[in-house]
């Protein structure tokens, strides 16, 4: 689950982190209200997407920046007045944007010089590592790939926690002195006890800035938390904004289905992660390219086949369906059952493949020839993929 930055900046302040003082706006009234908190100065209006890389973005009217400094309460309401309801188009948001509800403005700061820091779960050695550069502000993947001498990389032992001399080590490997060091150490601490408390599997500052009095503060903040622990950490759940979350994998989570929309028009509907993920792979190599990761779990519903059926379907991009499942603690029988009753529930006008296998496969077959459905049965999931391909492909 990701937050936004306001939201992040708050926490990390919590966490002792020093951020710039900000007002979250989402209307012309709590702009104003913003604005006379900060008075008339330097100020940043700042769009709040779940999606980094606003300050080179451009909204879909032309009108460039979804991060700018003014000098003036008055340019700040203008550009406030651009950017509320409009749609940004950043390198992460894909060409359609995101439509901006909300603002962040803050008091300016004199940067002096940016770096990049950040702390996340490493899966390969199941550690986190703290991950920082002098070269912060711009794009780390750039940093990453064309100068990777310049990514300091210390992993965190999950049972020693973070040590202070490893808090020294990313200090001065990142050059700072004297009173620095012992301030950019209070910030990592606070950053990996937060990643740590919240089960966060991603904190970044980019930038975390030095400016003219000494101080560090982080201008930039993102953090994204295991979906399977927000159930321990109710005030992190609250902070969750529909608005930027995928329609359909919001219903889908609704009905405990585990549902990726992707980009692809075969749909699958599939029993068990791993044969979701074997399902999208051959659907690829006979040369289709599948919508969405859809596993219903191992004892679904007819009510949860219907509800992804629906889902699917709400989908413009699908011109084909392709189910693919394994009766094991589910008999076969039983699912026809489920698909059919489904199939005739929702409006299906498109190709739709399906394959059984398992306990009761037999039955399961006989339910769909005899369902009146328009389907086509496969024996194999080679065979399965390979018509919904063609069918799709005959369709389009
Ligand atoms: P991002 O583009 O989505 O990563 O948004 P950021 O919040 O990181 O802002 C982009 C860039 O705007 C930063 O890297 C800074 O260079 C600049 N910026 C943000 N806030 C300030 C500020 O208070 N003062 C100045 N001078 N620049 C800022
Ligand atoms: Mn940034």
């Amino acid at each position: 689950m990701n937050i936004h930055e306001y939201q992040a900046k708050h926490l990390l302040q919590e966490y002792g982190v020093r951020v710039p003082r900000g007002y979250a706006a989402t209307n012309p009234l709590e702009v104003e209200t913003a604005l006379s908190n900060l008075g008339d100065d330097m100020i940043v209006v700042k769009a709040q997407i779940h999606a980094g890389g606003r300050g080179k973005g451009t909204f879909t009217d032309g009108y460039k920046g979804g991060v700018k400094v003014v000098k003036t309460a008055e340019a700040a309401r203008e550009v406030a007045n651009r950017m509320l309801g409009n749609t940004l188009v950043t390198a992460q948001t894909g060409p359609e944007g995101r439509k901006v509800q909300t603002l962040y403005l803050t008091e300016g700061c004199d940067i002096e010089h940016e770096y990049y820091l950040a702390i996340v779960l490493d899966r390969e050695t199941a550690q986190s590592v703290i991950i920082a550069s002098t070269e912060g502000g711009m794009d780390i993947e750039e940093v990453a790939d064309q100068t990777p001498e310049k990514l300091i990389r210390v992993p965190v032992s999950p049972t020693m926690g973070l040590r202070s001399h490893q808090c020294r080590q990313v200090a001065f490997a990142l050059g700072f002195e004297g009173e620095k060091v012992k301030q950019f150490g209070r910030i990592l601490m606070g950053v990996y006890k937060m990643f740590w408390e919240k089960n966060a599997m991603l904190v970044e500052i980019n930038p975390l800035v030095t400016d003219k009095n000494g101080n560090l503060s982080a201008l930039d903040a993102k953090v994204s938390f295991d979906g399977n622990a927000i159930f321990q950490h109710t005030d992190i759940e609250k902070l969750r904004d529909l608005n930027e979350e995928d329609p359909k994998e919001i219903e889908a989570s609704k009905h405990d289905l585990a549902y990726i929309a992707l980009d692809g028009d075969i749909a699958c509907m599939v029993n068990g992660a791993g044969l979701a993920m074997a399902t999208m792979d051959i659907i690829q190599s006979f040369g289709g390219s599948p919508a969405n990761f859809l596993d219903v779990g191992g004892g679904a519903s007819e009510a949860q086949v219907t509800a992804a059926f629906k889902i699917i379907l709400s989908d413009p991009n699908v011109k084909g369906i392709l189910v693919n499942i394994f009766g094991g603690i589910m008999k076969c029988d039983v699912i026809a059952n489920g698909i059919v009753a489904a199939a005739k529930n929702v409006d299906m006008t498109i190709p739709l493949v399906v394959r059984l296998e398992g306990t009761n496969v037999e039955a399961g077959k006989n339910i769909l020839r005899e369902s009146g459905v328009a389907l086509t049965p496969a024996d194999s999931l080679a065979q399965a993929a390979e018509i919904i391909v063609e069918q799709v492909k005959n369709a389009g």
